[in-house]
């Protein structure tokens, strides 16, 4: 699946040709855009705010413009730049989806964009570092990070040992078609939860 579907990507991550230097450089993250020039754009996975102003040089935002960037549960830094108008507050929790500004061209830019880079740390100087290996491949990083979300709750060992150990036999005990059902039904929803097929119904 494509993270970015709604966004056209007019920049993707790694070496390239810098549009405002000439010069080849290492891209750090993806340009997206989105229309209008102005739209609103939504984080693309929860955290907490820890910066959401004109980033300042040597703050490790220099050059973004309005930067958003959100810290997610692994400790990576999402930074949004380039935005026209904030809509969050350093603090702040967001989920994912959530508005957290709109697209502009502040800062060093031909144009409304999103820059979106992924740090894999978010302190010193907000994760910045020159080198390659501080950032992350957003695209992959945020597929990676939805498979996990989407993982199964229960183990599917865990549930099938219940399934055999308790619901088998209770099934195989049980005196009526309405208790049969019922233990069925339980041992679906196991199943559902570790990521498996239904068998009853
Ligand atoms: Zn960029």
């Amino acid at each position: 699946m494509n993270p970015f579907e709604i966004y056209r990507l007019t920049s993707p991550f790694g070496m390239r040709m810098h549009p405002v230097d000439h010069v080849k450089r290492f891209h750090r993250g993806v340009d997206l855009v989105i229309s209008p020039s102005n739209g609103a754009l939504k984080a693309f996975v929860a955290g907490e705010v820890l910066h959401a102003k004109m980033g300042v040089t040597g703050s490790g935002f220099g050059n973004m413009g309005n930067v958003v960037a959100i810290k997610d549960d692994k400790g990576y830094l999402h930074v949004y730049a380039h935005l026209s108008a904030i809509a969050v507050k350093v603090g702040q929790q967001v989920v994912k989806g959530q508005v957290i500004g709109n697209q502009g061209n502040t800062g060093k830019s031909t144009g409304a964009h999103l820059h979106y880079e992924v740090r894999k740390k978010f302190s010193p100087s907000f994760g910045w570092t020159e080198t390659v290996s501080g950032v992350v491949e957003p695209t992959k990083y945020l597929q990676d990070y939805y498979s996990k979300e989407e993982a199964p709750i229960v183990d599917k060992k865990d549930a099938n040992a219940i399934i055999d150990k308790y619901l088998k036999p209770a099934w195989g005990a049980a005196k009526s078609a309405a208790d049969k059902q019922e233990i069925g039904r339980l041992a679906d929803t196991l199943r559902e939860a570790s990521g498996q097929a239904k068998q009853n119904g």
